[in-house]
């Protein structure tokens, strides 16, 4: 999500399967239309998935913590994020829940696939965390899969992807270590729906970074486990900026 003319990648940095179907395919080399605008003259009570989409997305923009604190993060990294301009949403092939395109700075949104709000929400925030990374810091995400590895470690841990809640519905309640185990699980299928690598080195470029990059919690300064950390985690961003342009 960094300015114009930003062009460090030529594709997709990450495409993110949905939690209850793991097993992904690639899908943003072949993204139809890019930057197609949102569907525009919504009628009566019924909508199709193309005009659920934005409609989810601004209530998640509007009003989700974690969001509400990764666009204020973006904001003050200099990369302002705009709803028309860095969203986008798509019908997509396989299972794919969403991506962020490096090449566009533009964070997709499967219509297709994005079944309700609390997935939108959870979806946004992930590819936030990618367009935060981007903005950051010069990512190499294709000539360096240990950068992508670190990245989707990072998404995974902050993005309540590996949430108590969301783990319950998987039936993996009750395993100590269970977040790491989630979270590094979770990496390595992210870079395999994107990659043509093998799992071993997928597995190999997330263990590499792992200890560095899940103690890496900007910009919430925390693991946000729910809304209420997310909450606090925003107040506290807000209270660092202050203390800052108070000098
Ligand atoms: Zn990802």
């Amino acid at each position: 999500m960094a300015g114009a003319g930003d062009a460090r990648g030529p594709g997709p940095a990450a495409g993110e399967p949905p939690p209850q179907q793991r097993g992904a395919c690639q899908v943003f080399p072949e993204r139809p239309a890019q930057g197609k605008p949102p569907q525009e003259g919504f009628l009566s009570g019924f909508f199709t998935n193309d005009q659920k989409c934005p409609l989810m997305l601004l209530k998640t923009l509007e009003t989700n913590p974690y969001v509400k604190l990764l666009l204020d993060a973006m904001k003050h990294s200099g990369c302002a994020v705009n709803k028309d301009r860095h969203f986008s949403c798509e019908d997509c092939n396989g299972n794919v829940s969403g991506g962020f395109d490096a090449s566009t700075s533009q964070i997709v949104l499967c219509q297709n696939n994005i079944s309700n709000q609390a997935h939108m929400s959870r979806v946004v925030t992930h590819e936030l965390i990618h367009a935060f990374d981007h903005c950051r810091a010069h990512v190499n995400w294709f000539t360096n899969v240990r950068h992508l590895a670190c990245s989707e470690v990072r998404a995974a841990n902050l993005s309540g992807d590996c949430s108590l809640v969301n783990e319950i519905f998987r039936l993996h309640f009750g395993l100590k270590q269970h977040h790491q185990t989630c979270v590094r699980d979770r990496a390595i299928l992210s870079i395999l729906a994107v990659r043509n690598i093998s799992k071993e080195v997928a597995q190999k470029a997330v263990d590499e970074v792992f200890e560095s990059c899940f103690n890496d919690h900007e910009p919430f300064g925390r693991i946000p486990h729910n809304k209420t950390y997310a909450r606090y985690a925003h107040r506290d961003f807000q209270n660092r900026d202050r203390y800052y342009s108070n000098i």
